[in-house]
């Protein structure tokens, strides 16, 4: 039997590989060693009672009690806090899903790695804010990281045993969310509740805002860099707001090959579960005939700012990436708080990119969890101090 943990299990992503342990048969198929989740502990306990769990883990210590409560009677263990989580990451699972949102992801899914496990990685901010670190500790401990993202997803399955030298570009699309087709004078003044609805993909809140503001697509064209060791002038962005083409790959002799589905998280997820092998997958077929037409545009840098900073942050390399995440967390929750408008989130990040660029260990890449999570902090801070300057306008 195949044991699993899923870090981040009452989320979007959790959801939908809940979904997939639960309709590939479930306790009977898969020994399931560890969830975690949030705030949501009724939804936590239900999915560890379901999955016969061996411990459900809350990041809040305050929600202990409630935690042990739900699990009343389950002989499911419980802890809480994000000590208890790295802790739950060191039991062994065959299969463990970094699916937390934000850098918080990150220490959990290096503790997999460490271990010599398999990290399916659908939290892209552990790769934009630790790029090195992450891969370094995977090649280290011979462990194996998966991608999750649909676009690189799309990626390695594109890229199949091609020889990385072959590869002329790779061109990851963007949906171009909320705002794609809205007036550049307008967007000032989008609401959150506006920039919470994607056209086509059902996500967590955070990724949705983040792909209105492409900020999503940001971090991801830095995911590709690290993931995949792809030089960033090798790296395009399409918009192709059906969302059906998820990745190209185009090789040296002008060919290229694509990577389509339903934009539906469970291909990707279910794609790393059973990797290296193919199974049936409860996700919609394609009927192109039925969608009638694809269509592409290119990219607007001056509706979406966040993309001219990614490129920015692999020119300058070191703690750039770590700055860039850490200062679009604080952005975004200061734009979910109403502190700022929603224009206002990629000037945060820029400011925060010029203001810590005059540290002298910037251009150096973090070589451990404590100086990631300090620029974190650092760039959180310095992307406060943008948006405390600038309320009121
Ligand atoms: P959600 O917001 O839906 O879920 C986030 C999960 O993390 C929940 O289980 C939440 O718990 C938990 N969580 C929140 N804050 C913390 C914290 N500080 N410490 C520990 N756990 C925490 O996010 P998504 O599922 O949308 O995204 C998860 C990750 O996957 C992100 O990195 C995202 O970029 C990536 N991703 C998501 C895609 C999608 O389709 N949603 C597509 C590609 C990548 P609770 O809800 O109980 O509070
Ligand atoms: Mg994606």
């Amino acid at each position: 039997m195949r044991s699993v943990s899923i870090f981040g299990a009452t989320g979007s992503i959790g959801e939908s590989a809940f979904d997939l342990l639960m309709q590939s048969g479930g306790p009977e198929t898969w020994r399931v060693v560890a969830l975690s989740g949030g705030r949501n502990i009724a939804r936590l306990a239900e999915m560890a009672r379901g999955l016969r769990a061996e411990i459900a883990v809350t990041a809040y210590p305050e929600l202990a009690e409630d935690l042990e409560a739900a699990l009343a009677g389950s002989g499911i263990s419980s802890a809480a806090g994000p000590q208890a989580i790295v802790e739950a990451a060191e039991m062994d699972a065959d299969w463990t899903l970094s699916a937390i949102v934000g850098a918080a992801g990150l220490p959990p899914g290096l503790r997999v790695l460490e271990r010599g496990g398999t990290l399916a990685l659908a939290n892209k901010e552990s790769l934009v804010a630790a790029g090195r670190l992450v891969m370094g500790t995977a090649s280290r401990n011979n462990a194996r990281i998966l991608p999750v993202d649909s676009e690189h997803s799309a990626i390695f399955q594109s890229i199949g045993s091609d020889n990385l030298e072959n590869i002329e570009s790779v061109t990851i699309t963007a949906s171009g969310g909320a705002f794609r087709d809205w007036p550049l004078e307008k967007l000032a003044e989008a609401t959150v509740e506006q920039a919470s609805t994607h056209p086509n993909w059902a996500m967590g809140q955070r990724i949705t805002i983040d792909s209105a503001s492409m900020f999503n697509k940001s971090l991801e064209i830095i995911e590709t860099q690290e993931f995949f060791r792809i030089s960033p002038e090798k790296i395009r962005v399409l918009i192709h707001p059906e969302s059906i083409i998820h990745a190209m790959v185009t090789h040296c002799d002008g060919g290229s090959i694509a990577h389509l589905g339903a934009p539906d998280m469970r291909h990707a997820i279910g794609y790393a579960l059973h990797w290296p092998e193919r199974v049936e997958l409860p996700v919609p077929k394609l009927d192109l005939a039925a969608l009638g037409s694809l269509t592409f545009r290119a990219p607007d840098e001056t509706r979406w700012p966040a993309l001219r900073l990614a490129r920015e942050v692999m020119q300058v390399g070191g703690a750039a990436g770590a700055v860039l995440n850490g200062a679009k967390e604080q952005a975004l929750d200061d734009f979910l708080a109403g502190r700022i408008r929603f224009t206002d989130m990629s000037a945060a990040v820029e400011f925060a990119l010029d203001d810590l660029t005059s540290d002298r260990s910037f251009s150096t890449s973090p070589a451990d969890l404590a100086t990631v999570l300090d620029w974190d902090q650092r760039a959180r801070q310095s992307a406060a101090a943008w948006a405390a300057g600038n309320r009121g306008r």
